[in-house]
């Protein structure tokens, strides 16, 4: 274990609840605490073993702070592995300050951000991507965002980056046999073989690299985008899109809307949509720079509602999705028509509309009256099913971080260089540098290979307290 001397401190809750809790670890944490702590009815802090709660006061001098309930961790089973103490007191920023003024009057000092989390990973409790997901799960918005992190820090994605590694391992020593004893002209493996190993590892850190764009966009949300020509009822559909959810967290005491501005849930999955005020006419001004500029940003989208109306004819809004769809610069945005109003159209023409559009388009159309609140529930399923989140196994092991992405495009690259390599008649030792590259990026996601400057990375971004 790694010897950290000094012993820290911070509150690991906002203050203003009721109860916060502020978390002292390090070798002095139980000493430190002993000093402006009194037991009501037990004796010393430092004669308690781990996983013992305790009640008393906190005081200095004549002067008693709070009444507190103490919780007392023994190295290394606690969250950062080392001595360890939380403070449950009042949750007055008072309370709060005074107690941690009195901690470093101690000699404790204050903690600096993520650096419970950074010592946890030192201390070996968890590796830096089970690290990394102690971020998202505080931040995760999503029942789906939850999953994943949940599933990174019990250690699932850890697991098979592990595996990854030691089938590149075993494939490394195969080619450092072939090299000792390749003069010798015995054959451990030919490069058939190998071949298919290393190609069976490309194909699985191809698709963990790939997992990524959806694994982002759960995380921050699946960008979605109205666009249509002015009047066609998109506020309309946006307002009914994000009504349902505003009024779920509007009951949730303490919520404020401003948080929920343009995200939505639907099936644990976060939507987030993308603000597209400036996308108005679609055909005649078209070549406009700001036209231009609004439809680079509808194509970060994943889905874009492209809303028409029934009153327009068939073979109209054939080709204004036809100019819609060669006007988005990314072939992946799923594209979702919207034939709004249909309370104003004739039974009979709606129900011609419908038949010639089906002849003169063959995406996903879906007809509704937006005003009406009970309209959404088609829109609702075809853009859950348009994420592509549905076809996801709940246990897939799916890429959110951005430095793990970088990690394992790099480790692609490098098998791929591997599989050049030994499909041309390139020589074990220089096959065997470009896998020993792809480990080493396998071990920068887990932590086997970190720097200082990796972790300062990292644990910058967390807030104090983590
Ligand atoms: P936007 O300019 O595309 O955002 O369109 P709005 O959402 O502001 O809607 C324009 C007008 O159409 C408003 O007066 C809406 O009330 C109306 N509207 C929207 N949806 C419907 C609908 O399904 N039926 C009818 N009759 N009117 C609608």
């Amino acid at each position: 274990m790694l010897s950290v001397k000094n012993t820290i401190c911070a509150p690991v809750h906002q203050p203003g609840s009721a109860i916060t809790i502020i978390r002292v670890t390090g070798p002095d944490a139980i000493l430190a605490c002993e000093k402006i702590f009194r037991a009501k009815k037990r004796g010393k802090l430092s004669r308690e073993k781990g996983f013992s709660l305790v009640f008393g006061e906190i005081f200095s001098g004549d002067v008693v702070y709070d009444e507190v309930l103490l919780s007392v961790f023994r190295s290394p089973h606690s969250y950062t592995g080392e001595d360890m103490v939380e403070i449950a007191c009042h949750g007055s920023v008072y309370i709060q300050s005074a107690i941690i003024r009195l901690l470093i009057n101690n000699g404790v000092s204050p903690a600096r951000a993520g650096e419970f989390t950074q010592r946890a990973f030192l201390n070996g409790k968890m590796d830096l991507s089970q690290a990394e997901a102690v971020a998202d799960l505080i931040s995760s918005e999503s029942e789906s965002a939850h999953r994943i992190a949940m599933n990174q820090l019990k250690g699932g994605f850890s697991a098979e980056i592990s595996r990854l590694r030691q089938e590149l391992l075993n494939l490394v020593s195969l080619l450092e046999l072939e090299l000792d004893f390749g003069e010798e002209d015995v054959q451990f493996a030919d490069r058939t073989q190998l071949l298919s190993i290393a190609s069976t590892i490309k194909e699985y850190s191809d698709r963990l690299t790939e997992s990524f764009s959806i694994g982002n966009a759960i995380k921050r949300g699946i960008p979605v985008a109205i666009a249509g020509r002015p009047n066609v009822g998109k506020s309309t559909i946006l307002n009914g899109l994000l009504n349902e959810e505003r009024a779920i967290v509007s009951e949730i005491p303490g919520t404020t809307r401003d948080t929920i501005e343009d995200t939505f849930t639907l099936d644990g999955v976060l939507f987030r949509f993308i603000d597209t005020a400036g996308i108005r006419a679609t055909d005649d001004i078209i070549e406009n720079l700001g036209i231009k500029k609004t439809f680079e940003k509808i194509s970060t989208a994943s889905i874009v509602i492209l809303v028409t109306e029934a009153s327009v004819s068939p073979a109209d809004i054939r080709s204004e999705v036809a100019a819609f769809r060669k006007k988005l610069q990314n072939e992946s945005t799923a594209l979702l028509v919207v034939v709004n109003k249909t309370d104003l159209a004739a039974e009979d023409d709606l129900k011609g509309l419908k038949q010639s559009l089906e002849k003169l388009y063959d995406g996903l159309v879906i007809y509704m009256t937006a005003k009406h609140a009970a309209a959404y529930s088609e829109l609702k399923s075809a853009i859950s099913q348009y994420s592509g989140v549905a076809k996801l196994d709940g246990t897939a092991v799916i890429v959110t971080n951005s430095r793990h992405y970088e990690a394992l495009k790099h480790v692609s690259e490098s098998i791929g260089r591997v599989l050049e390599g030994l499909s041309g008649s390139l020589s074990s030792d220089l096959i065997a540098i470009d896998a020993r590259h792809a480990i080493h990026f396998l071990g920068e996601i887990t932590g086997e290979i970190s720097t200082d400057e990796i972790l300062g990375n990292i644990f910058k971004n967390f807030c104090i307290g983590k």
